[in-house]
């Protein structure tokens, strides 16, 4: 059968397949610094056994039925509760579980973007948002970052022109902290800056926070959300990387409208978040598995941060710089200007034994090629070490 004759015009859009094509080549002896996995050790493994079979007693007939799409209100209550230490204020109503982040980012597509509309991003940012929302064939429109996270003038700017040509802006998505892929906060100057361009124009702001449970220095920052007077921020958080990405399980702050509409687009993808899977995570945070957890992943994943940036500083040749990340499981590398990460890739892959993820896809418009995005919370010490020094063979070599 001829497939390809049947697709719909949407599917062209979903081309994440190329990377994928170039792992593929990873056979068992390749170190890999291209997923996005966390530290399978920081799994409270013991604890959510001892939940799974509380919960299946506790409330079996719950657990395993179909539940409301917005979620179990109970989990929505602890939620608002455990984002109050982090000075976000909201209400059961203003809290949508979702199937982890991700299913956040479609929905905001299926809910916001109309063909032509624009929605701003960090360039480089989030490549799997970029390609939640390609489907709905917005015009993306990037904002460079500095060490302080995105360059909030230059937004300004940008904002001021799409407005006088008379785009609608749809949204600005930010990762303030520990951006994936560069792991660059956003200083708190900032955040306050963005937030008054979002109220002069009337914008909204998509805040996607997964890394600022565990920053690796005492940088004072507080999610934009906590900042949000007027409720334009929809704040993105997940049980991801405090918990377990396997249960996947996210959720959504937002004024009730916003929860409204989503709950109205969830219906359709999947009705409900696995309720099992919700009341796991309500235990884990009543029984403060999360908080408890969360020193060991942060010592952890510090540890193997200055693991790599002692190896990049080891065995990288001149002309190659990188990020130094103030959390989460990424640092950003930029290669010599004629370095094509994607061909360097194949040979890393095939010949050095080391694979990582070309920057390409990072960027709206694909436009810069030097770049490289290294994982470090998946990978052992001996394995972060080893596999720098092939990735600089591979880079003399290119
Ligand atoms: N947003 C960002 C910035 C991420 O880095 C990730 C995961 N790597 C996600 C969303 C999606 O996470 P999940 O669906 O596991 O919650």
């Amino acid at each position: 059968m001829e497939i390809g004759q049947l697709l719909s015009s949407r599917t062209r859009y979903m081309s994440a397949s190329e990377i994928r094509e170039l792992l593929r080549w990873a056979t068992v002896d390749v170190i890999s610094f291209g997923g996005g996995m966390p530290d399978p050790s920081t799994f409270p493994v013991e604890d959510i056994a001892k939940i799974v079979s509380y919960v299946l007693e506790a409330y079996p007939h719950k657990a395993l039925q179909y539940g409301p799409t917005e979620g179990i209100y109970e989990l929505r209550q602890e939620i608002a509760k455990f984002s109050e230490t982090r000075g976000i204020k909201a209400q059961a109503e203003n809290i949508i579980i979702t199937v982890g982040s991700q299913e956040a980012l479609e929905l905001l597509g299926r809910v916001f973007i109309n063909p032509g509309d624009v929605v701003i991003t960090e360039n480089p940012t989030y490549l799997a948002a970029l390609q939640a929302w390609r489907v709905y064939e917005p015009r993306l429109v990037g904002i460079p970052m500095d060490e302080n996270g995105m360059a909030v003038e230059i937004l300004e700017e940008r904002v001021k022109q799409l407005k006088a040509e008379g785009a609608r802006i749809k949204f600005i998505y930010t990762i303030p902290t520990a951006q994936n892929p560069t792991g660059l906060t956003m200083s708190q100057d900032r955040r306050k800056y963005l937030l008054e361009v979002a109220e002069r124009y009337d914008l909204l702001v998509v805040e996607d926070d997964p890394y600022s449970y565990f920053l690796f220095e005492p940088i004072q920052v507080s999610p934009i959300k906590a900042l949000d007077k007027t409720d334009r921020v929809i704040y993105l958080s997940t049980a991801s990387k405090i918990f377990a990405p396997g249960l996947r399980l996210g959720w959504v702050i937002a004024s009730e409208e916003v929860v409204r509409w989503f709950n109205l687009a969830k219906q359709s993808l999947n009705l409900n978040t696995s309720n099992l899977v919700q009341y796991i995570f309500l235990e884990g945070l009543r029984r403060n598995v999360v908080l408890k957890n969360l020193p060991n992943v942060r010592d952890l994943y510090k540890r193997k941060r200055d693991a790599m940036l002692a190896a990049l500083e080891t065995y990288m040749p001149h002309g190659v710089s990188w990020t130094r990340p103030s959390g989460g499981m990424f640092i950003w590398v930029t290669a010599p200007p004629q370095i094509d990460t994607k061909e360097l890739l194949k040979v890393a892959v095939t010949q050095y034994k080391v694979a990582f993820v070309p920057g390409h896809g990072f960027f709206v418009d694909q436009s810069v090629r030097n770049a490289m995005r290294l994982n470090f919370t998946y990978p052992t010490f001996e394995q972060i070490n080893e596999g720098i020094r092939r990735l600089a063979l591979a880079l003399r070599g290119a």
